[in-house]
């Protein structure tokens, strides 16, 4: 198999672990790397001795060279790239969140759609080690039906250190966190017919919400809430686990804190394990995360090679992409949003 080329643009905090990831992907490597900050661009570059460095993606698209590119910059570039990447025919991978508005969205799902190039939005989660184990249970049969759902993530964590831009943005834990989870909501129990949504801001030290409760209503007829929080102080943090209740027909399935995976049925309760692996280049608690990077990036590579859409491309992303609107939407009116009015 002939080893596919990729271009990086954007140097920051996360995209070193995409450049590690890329190191482990097999059929895959980075030739080329861009970031508007010199500085960021020389770090990134000695570390991972990539040698084709560019400060204007612009004239890295003219020079070519790669067969697809990773855009890990922050949402404000993700429109102008992604369309540089359709102009140039080049395959692309765009970070979460994927766009400002759902009309920006829509229009780079068009722009590739019309060049006729593949876009896969880095929405990670679902390839978490747990988040699968919880999908195989579930199409395991055991439970049964699933007629309702919590996805939970609350958190006490800093994560305005590493990403000081989180505390200045009019949205915060919706549009940086909460996308995940009602990604997984999704993955887990299917496309969403209706939202209502309530956000509140507890943190005096940053702009957005740091609170939000979301109730789904599923096209399956299942219910759901998607509760996310980055003021909870918990005894033992559970940053960044998504803990997960499902109750079914048969059965029920919880993924509680410690990657701990209980699926009871009428025979009793089988309790699993579902930890995911310490990558060589991981460090706790961030390993669910790092590990689930490597594992999109690998799906990528396997699909592109093969012909075939990734499960997160742009037009099944518009379906997560719609629930965080809604959700600000829902908030800000207090009414329930109907999603297919949206897309
Ligand atoms: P960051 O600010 O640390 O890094 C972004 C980099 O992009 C900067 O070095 C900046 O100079 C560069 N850049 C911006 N616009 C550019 C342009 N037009 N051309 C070239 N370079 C440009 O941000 P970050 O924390 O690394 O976040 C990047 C993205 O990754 C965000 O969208 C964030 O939401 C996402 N993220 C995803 C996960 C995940 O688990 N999927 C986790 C953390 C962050």
């Amino acid at each position: 198999m002939t080893e596919l080329k990729g271009a990086l643009i954007g140097c920051g905090f996360f995209a070193v672990n995409q450049m590690h990831a890329w190191n482990d992907v097999k059929g895959a490597r980075i030739a080329a790397i861009c970031d508007r900050d010199p500085e960021r661009l020389k770090i990134v570059g000695e570390q991972f001795g990539i040698t084709r460095r560019y400060c204007d993606a612009s004239q890295l698209f003219a020079d070519g060279g790669f067969d697809f590119v990773d855009i890990a910059t922050t949402v404000q570039s993700h429109h102008p790239l992604v369309e540089m990447a359709a102009r140039h025919k080049v395959p692309v991978i765009c970070q979460k969140p994927f766009a400002t508005t759902l009309a920006d969205a829509k229009a780079m799902v068009k722009a590739c759609r019309d060049a006729g190039v593949p876009l896969m939005v880095h929405e990670n989660f679902r390839w978490q080690t747990p988040i699968q184990a919880v999908r195989r249970a579930l199409d395991a049969g055991v439970i049964g039906e699933p007629f309702w759902g919590r996805f939970s993530f609350r958190s006490a964590y800093d994560v305005f250190s590493g990403q000081p831009y989180l505390a200045a943005g009019e949205r915060f834990i919706i549009e940086d966190l909460g996308i995940h989870t009602l990604d997984i909501a999704r993955f887990i129990l299917g496309d969403v017919a209706a939202l209502t949504a309530r956000t509140r801001r507890v943190n005096p030290n940053i702009r957005g919400e740091d609170v939000a409760t979301i109730l789904l209503d599923h096209q399956s007829g299942a219910t759901s809430v998607v509760d996310v929080s980055y003021a909870t102080r918990l005894a033992t943090e559970p940053f960044p686990e998504t803990l997960i209740e499902l109750d079914g027909s048969h059965g029920t399935i919880r993924l509680s804190q410690g990657y701990r995976l209980e699926v009871t049925d009428a025979q009793g309760t089988k309790v699993t394990d579902v930890s995911p692996r310490l990558l060589s280049w991981a460090s706790r608690p961030w390993h669910n995360i790092q590990e689930s990077v490597f594992a999109i990036q690998q799906h990528w590579t396997d699909r592109l090679a093969a012909g075939e859409a990734p499960s997160t491309s742009g037009a099944d992303n518009l379906k997560t992409f719609a629930l965080v609107e809604a959700a600000y939407d829902s908030a800000a009116t207090g009414k329930t949003i109907d999603i297919g009015a949206m897309l």
